[in-house]
């Protein structure tokens, strides 16, 4: 028998059969060191290169890719379409700074715009820096509107908005927090989905609401529409703006190539990062003309935003999203992948307590520690990260089809039926 750490690191005695497939993955989950500062606790494996849903390792290990870099890499990976915008613009140009115009952010900012309920675009680098942007945005347009007192923004909890220390004060999470000084002011979170909570915390201080559509990180928690309706009276009511953290839920991952367009509600402001590089660091914040009435010349500023080869990557993600049939082809491929779900959720119920999210932005949330079926996928060369409330979620790229969608269910298959053997297996104490 062999002492493990099993499920909450608990030490436990297990055969050593069981022991050896666990220890296996135990060993893979090692924390890696390096001269990288350590804020990750990366797992020891390293890709060579990509395709389509698939990565590979120097030693030719494949592995079927279902985190998609965490929802960024939307169309997979090594797009032709990508690589080919990527490459021609290298041969050009790369950088000249905001100082000059840069017509390939014109063009996406116009092409955004007229996809959207957005008049105006500011590109960033990333999420947390989009959704910096969008806070400075509402406040100023309080302050324009001669209501500088109104800078507070209402969020919610296990929301997720990024790490720069607006973002982390707007998520509120305290473990994130801990340590880094006092937490931007202005930050005012209720319970998700509890409206007189929301009543209750809007003063004479508030100017806006941020929400995401559907809460990734916090466990892909689909926020019900009409929650979001009631938020946009709220807003209307008060004269508050509307802002959706769509870093996640945009550019086509839960459906719609962005999540408001089905829920029946606009916002204000919208932050977009991740997939709309599709691998390539871009982030944006998008808003109407009247909610960006405050942002002026000098109010605001990036070195790298909108630079030239983020803006080929991401008009190329915008014409193979925008493509006929695209997300008509990925609804119904995220609507097969979903039943096929559904149904090992029956088969499993000792494993998967419940399928939820929205297109290709799920949730399966686990009986056992979710940590422990990212172990078991992993061990089945699937790769797949975890959120909060015990979710494990599943982020293919928008271009898989039936084909990745049974090997990637028949690898949550075997995986759920090692962890409901482990599970329902008596597993006695260490005596020590
Ligand atoms: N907002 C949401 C909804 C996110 O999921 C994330 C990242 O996971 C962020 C903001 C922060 O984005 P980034 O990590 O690009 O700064």
């Amino acid at each position: 028998m062999l002492k493990i750490a099993r499920f909450c690191n608990k030490v436990k005695t297990v055969p050593p059969r069981e022991a050896a497939h666990f220890f296996s993955a135990v060993v893979k989950s090692q924390v890696v060191s390096s001269h990288l500062l350590p804020t990750y606790a990366r797992v020891d494996l390293a890709f060579e290169r990509g395709e389509g849903a698939w990565l590979f390792t120097a030693d030719g290990e494949r592995y079927l890719d279902f985190a998609s870099g965490v929802a960024v890499n939307a169309l997979g990976h090594a797009h032709p379409a990508l690589v080919k915008a990527l490459e021609e613009q290298a041969h050009k140009l790369w950088h000249v700074s905001n100082l000059y115009r840069i017509p390939g952010a014109e063009r996406l900012a116009d092409r955004l715009c007229a996809l959207s309920f957005a008049d105006v675009t500011f590109f960033c680098n990333s999420g947390t820096e989009a959704i910096e942007g969008a806070i400075k945005m509402a406040r100023k347009y309080q302050a324009v509107t001669g209501k500088p007192e109104r800078f507070r923004i209402v969020t919610f909890e296990g929301a997720f908005h990024g790490r720069t220390l607006a973002s982390l004060a707007a998520t509120g999470n305290k473990k994130y927090l801990d340590g880094f000084g006092p937490p931007v002011e202005g930050f005012d979170q209720v319970a998700y989905a509890d409206l007189e909570a929301v009543k209750k915390a809007i003063g004479s201080e508030t100017g806006a609401i941020m929400i995401e559509p559907v809460m990734g990180e916090g466990g892909v928690r689909v926020v019900p529409h009409a929650f979001l309706k009631a938020l946009r009276d709220l807003c209307d009511k008060h004269g508050l703006l509307l802002i959706f953290d769509e870093v996640q839920t945009g550019i086509g991952r839960t459906g719609d190539l962005f999540c408001y367009q089905h829920t029946g509600v606009t916002p204000d402001i919208m932050a977009l990062a991740k997939a709309l590089g599709g691998g390539f660091p871009v982030g944006a914040f998008l808003a109407t003309t009247e909610a960006a009435k405050g942002m002026t010349a000098g109010t605001h500023g990036s070195t790298f935003g909108g630079n030239p080869l983020a803006m080929a990557v991401a008009n190329a993600v915008i014409d193979v999203i925008t493509a006929d049939g695209f997300l008509d082809r990925m609804k119904q491929n995220a609507l097969l992948l979903k039943q096929r779900l559904a149904e090992l959720k029956d088969r499993h119920s000792s494993v998967i307590a419940e399928v939820r999210g929205e297109g290709l932005l799920i949730g399966l949330r686990m009986v056992p520690p979710a940590a422990a079926m990212v172990d078991e996928l992993r061990a089945e060369k699937m790769l797949a990260p975890t959120a909060g409330d015990n979710v494990v979620r599943l982020l293919p790229p928008l271009i898989i089809g039936e084909q990745e969608i049974s090997e990637a269910v028949n690898r949550i298959d075997r995986a759920c039926t090692r962890l409901a053997q482990l599970h329902a297996r008596p597993v006695k104490e260490a005596a020590s």
